[in-house]
């Protein structure tokens, strides 16, 4: 039988809630299934690990994940250690350790959900942005000068190499070119930023030409941010920058309903290292331990890391019977105006994997 290791970070707040949901939701789809086997090695670092130990993550961590076929990752952040020791301690050095430069986010309005746009109803919103995930405006280059003083300076360089960009060009090229659409839209902001931003107009087009049945559009991040909203049905998949497309991801979660039903997964498309699966939110402070988190974005997660796995079965079954939940308002969580429990939703959703043919 295929066995899939996989190593499971819950981390922060809301992300051990959503986890061990999407773990029971993965024992379902299992058992349901028959023929695909997962192992799941957990991995207790976060914040209260950090207090404890003072460290987000062991020393070794990357080289004991290393040995992982994928990563199943909640949410990190606290309401009291800075993100310049949680993120930077944990979830970024995984995504740079493992060279996962593609961030790839479906969105869509799944069925039984409501879009915040009125001429929005489903299938006119169904989009993968892919945002460029190791270099750019988060590259970390600038710094400050005569701290404190008037005369103070701060800089926040972008750093974008042709490597970089070509590889993320022709991730997003290929991506698109699997869709039925075959239309990938590439934002940047080459109007006003002219240096790098021009670079990745012009690696666009030299990637391009490798891949001639894909259509191409341009826009300006600015504009693009109007197009969503306007004409949400115009756009298919999308390639930005690591800031740009931050921006357009949390505005298309929004736009689908919520960022509770958002999954990402950060890939290594080389296969040279474990790629990570997580769902977009954050650890959500403000409503850990309510029990109240939507999962879905989890599941959602799971269903694209069992995807990445090559187990394409399993994951249509498990969105299958994501999307015939959420058709019910009675398996929505508050973030989508309902009353349901964490715990109602994910035994809906393994019921559904269970009696699923
Ligand atoms: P990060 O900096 O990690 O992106 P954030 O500060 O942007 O985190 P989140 O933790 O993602 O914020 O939460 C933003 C808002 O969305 C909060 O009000 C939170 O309660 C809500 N939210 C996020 N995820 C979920 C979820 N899975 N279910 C319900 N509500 C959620
Ligand atoms: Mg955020």
């Amino acid at each position: 039988m295929r066995t899939h290791k996989i190593a499971v970070i819950p981390a922060d707040g809301i992300g051990k809630e959503v986890i061990a949901a999407g773990l029971k939701a993965m024992e379902a789809l299992q058992a349901r299934c028959g023929d695909f086997a997962m192992t799941f090695e957990h991995f207790p670092w976060g914040s209260d690990y950090y207090r404890a130990h003072g460290r987000m993550m062991d020393a070794d961590g990357l080289e004991r994940l290393k040995k992982f076929d994928a990563i199943y990752f909640g949410a990190v952040g606290d309401p009291v250690i800075p993100d310049s020791i949680t993120l930077w301690g944990l979830r970024l050095p995984i995504c740079q350790g493992f060279d996962q430069y593609a961030n790839v986010r479906p969105t869509r309005v799944l069925p039984g959900l409501t879009s915040p746009l009125r001429h929005v109803n489903g299938p006119e919103l169904d989009w993968v942005i892919v945002r460029e995930n190791s270099e750019g405006e988060y590259a970390g280059h600038g710094g400050r000068a005569h701290r404190g003083f008037p005369e103070e300076v701060g800089t926040e360089t972008a750093v974008f190499t042709r490597t970089g960009v070509t590889r993320i060009m022709r991730f997003a090229h290929k991506l698109a070119a699997s869709r039925p659409r075959k239309l990938l839209t590439i934002v940047t902001k080459s109007n006003a930023q002219r240096h790098g931003m021009v670079m990745w107009d012009e690696i666009a087009a030299e990637v391009g030409r490798e891949f001639p049945d894909v259509t191409v559009d341009k826009m300006l991040v600015d504009a693009m941010t109007q197009r969503m909203v306007l004409n949400p049905a115009s756009l298919d998949t999308i390639v930005a920058t690591n800031l740009h497309a931050d921006i357009l991801s949390d505005l298309a979660a929004a736009l689908a309903g919520s960022l509770g039903v958002g999954p990402t997964g950060n890939i290594d498309p080389e296969g040279r290292f474990p790629s990570m699966f997580e769902p977009i939110h954050g650890s959500a402070f403000d409503i850990t331990g309510k029990g109240i988190a939507n999962p879905v974005a989890t599941f959602w997660t799971g269903a694209m890391m069992l995807d990445h796995l090559g187990e394409h079965a399993a994951a249509k079954r498990l969105m299958t019977a994501v999307e015939l939940i959420t058709r019910d308002p009675a398996n929505h969580t508050p973030d989508l105006g309902g009353n349901a429990s964490t715990a109602k939703v994910t035994d809906a959703v393994c019921e559904a994997i269970r009696s699923s043919n």
